[in-house]
């Protein structure tokens, strides 16, 4: 029997860790009112790697050392428009590995997101051991609702480093909805609106008689709290301007100095109506002398400073319903979690959107843990009075020829969900397929993400559309993906799991342990001051294994726009080249 099962709310800003037991539900990662960790990890100026609040202590003396909001990376390619947005952003460096994805320099060193969001995890798994007085092993981790094939794997790949066995990936807002569920007899439709720092989430979901059943979800992967500060942070960029006459924005150094005071700001408008600004000395003009920067902003001006932000989410809120085929009236309850969601212009634009005022029945910082550890405590007691079942956050399909995207499993499809299609040849004699696994959010964009790819050759020689290849597509539980694909005419299979627990090999995962028990060949001590490994090893920083989970790195991340030509692609002479992944169709 399995011992305790944390749930971990892994975060954008800030991380929690809770169990539940026969005594309830708990939280294991702080006490009295620091019960969740910054999700921050940091190299000291000794070359010490730290996590959680002492990291997050050191974001204005050591900026380039303090690494924060990593979560928007992980799971990324290099040349997304996010990451590269992300880039501009933050004080630490960021840049491209070999397979095209995020790398970050961590005191001279590039290494891969997974590692550094390992780090963090390492610390929230300490600090459950040191509640719980035992060793822990076994996790639920929550993700946003949104998070893609990719995401999903690297963060299952991160705990894995961290020494931990995810036993289920399980949505933020589903995890939510657990922890306000459980154990009462409801028969509700809620909304579970969910913004943290980082992301952006809504879930509908019926609950009856024990069994939660999503509806829809929608998200926005980059929106959150922290465009929330970038407003505030632009905003004082330019007062600085028009009282000082010089533009600060190019310098890097006080980026993390103005995006703590913005986030102060926003925070301290929450409870006032007014919140003032000083940063004495905020830097030298060219004169010699001083900037001091003293503003003020009220409640009024914030609202409108963000009040594209604030209406993106309801947009995507009515996206949702429509998904579900719904009336936002008919929502019983709308729920708040993440710390953003504590702003007062989002509580009124949300009742006034669902004509209901937002419950408070769970704790918006700790809810998504506690849901966690309430599937964890379905898993480990086998608690079979409650069904969870939950969606695919994308519509899953193959990129076709004219660079078409043919879905095979729709958004929004109960998990675990199966589907299969035939495809087939557009050429004569095509001697063999390379099929290109991809997702979108939003067909009416006629966008996708690339998610791999493959190859099924020794096709028989046929004429172009009389090869019949039966492509089947699976989703988990966890929301992780695999694909097979048949040739009906001589039963070759071919099976591809986009990602998985196969996907990273045990070596890479336990090189990477290796590397951070020895940053630098110092030994690392955890956010206690402990050192945790003593012997320093002779650390070799790249692991052999590519670590983005993306099996295509030539891919953009997201394809061109279909030119709307049709579907049958111009024949090619070379029988020996596969073909371009759109070298196929679907057939009816
Ligand atoms: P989370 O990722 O759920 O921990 O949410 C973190 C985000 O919530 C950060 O952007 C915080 O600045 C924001 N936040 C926390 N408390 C408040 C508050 N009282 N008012 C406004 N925003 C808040």
């Amino acid at each position: 029997m399995l011992t305790h099962i944390i749930g971990i709310d892994l975060g954008t800003t800030n991380s929690c860790v809770a169990l539940v037991d026969k005594e309830g539900p708990r939280v294991l990662s702080g006490a009295g009112d620091k019960r969740t960790v910054p999700s921050v990890v940091a190299l000291t100026a000794e070359g010490k790697c730290i996590a959680g609040s002492a990291a997050h202590e050191q974001a204005i003396t050591n900026p380039e050392n303090t690494f924060y909001s990593f979560k928007r990376l992980i799971g990324r390619r290099w040349n997304s428009r996010d990451t590269q947005e992300f880039a501009d952003k933050v004080a630490f460096n960021v840049s491209a590995s070999d397979s095209n994805a995020v790398e970050i320099d961590f005191g001279g060193k590039k290494v891969p997101v997974v590692q550094i969001s390992a780090m963090l995890l390492e610390e929230l798994k300490s600090l459950a051991e040191e509640a719980l007085g035992e060793d822990v092993e076994y996790a639920v981790v929550t993700v946003p609702a949104h998070f893609n094939d990719r995401q999903r794997q690297a963060t299952r790949d991160a705990a894995k480093i961290a020494g931990l066995t995810v036993v289920r990936i399980i949505n933020e807002p589903t995890a939510a909805a657990l922890a306000y569920g459980f154990g009462k007899k409801l028969g509700q439709r809620v909304a579970i609106y969910d913004i943290g720092g980082g992301t952006f989430d809504i879930s509908l979901l019926d609950i009856s008689d024990g069994v939660f059943e999503v509806l829809a979800t929608a998200g926005d992967a980059n929106l959150g709290g922290d465009d929330f500060d970038h407003r505030i942070v632009d905003w004082i960029f330019e007062e600085i301007e028009k009282t000082h006459g010089v533009d600060l924005r190019a310098q890097r150094d006080l980026k993390p100095r103005i995006k703590q005071a913005a986030e102060k700001m926003k925070v301290e408008l929450t409870g006032k109506s007014e919140s003032n600004l000083s940063l004495p000395y905020l830097a030298k003009k060219e004169d010699g002398t001083f900037i001091n920067v003293d503003l003020r902003l009220n409640r009024e001006k914030l609202s409108e400073l963000v009040e594209d932000l604030v209406h993106k989410t309801i947009e995507i809120c009515q996206k949702a319903l429509d998904a579900a085929d719904i009336q936002g009236d008919s929502i019983d309850q709308v729920i708040l979690i993440g710390g953003m969601s504590r702003m007062l212009t989002i509580q009124a634009a949300v009742e006034d959107f669902f004509g209901v005022p937002p419950s408070k029945a769970v704790h918006p910082d700790e809810a998504v843990a506690c849901g966690a550890a309430v599937q964890g405590y379905m898993l480990k007691e086998g608690e079979l009075d409650t069904l969870l079942l939950d969606v695919t956050p994308q519509h899953l399909g193959l990129v076709v020829t004219g660079n078409k995207f043919e879905t095979v499993i729709e958004k929004d499809t109960t998990v675990p969900a199966r589907s299969r299609k035939i495809f087939t040849t557009t050429r004569d004699n095509q001697e063999s397929l390379k099929f290109q696994i991809a997702q979108s959010s939003d067909l009416s964009f006629d966008e996708f993400e690339s998610l791999g790819e493959f190859l099924l050759p020794d096709l028989k020689s046929l004429p172009a559309g009389t090869v019949k290849i039966e492509v089947v597509f699976e989703v988990d539980t966890d929301g992780i993906v695999q694909v097979s694909a048949t040739d009906k005419e001589t039963e070759k299979v071919q099976n591809i799991e986009i990602s998985g627990p196969g996907e990273m090999e045990e070596h890479a995962v336990e090189q990477i342990r290796e590397h951070n028990r020895t940053i630098q060949g110092i030994p690392v001590v955890n956010a206690a001051g402990e050192v945790v490994t003593e012997t320093p090893l002779e650390p070799d920083v790249t692991p052999e294994e590519p670590l983005d989970t993306g099996a295509s790195s030539e891919q953009p991340d997201v394809a061109e726009k279909s030119s709307g030509v049709d579907e049958v692609s111009e024949a090619e002479d070379s029988t020996s080249d596969p073909g371009p992944a759109e070298d196929i169709e679907a057939q009816p």
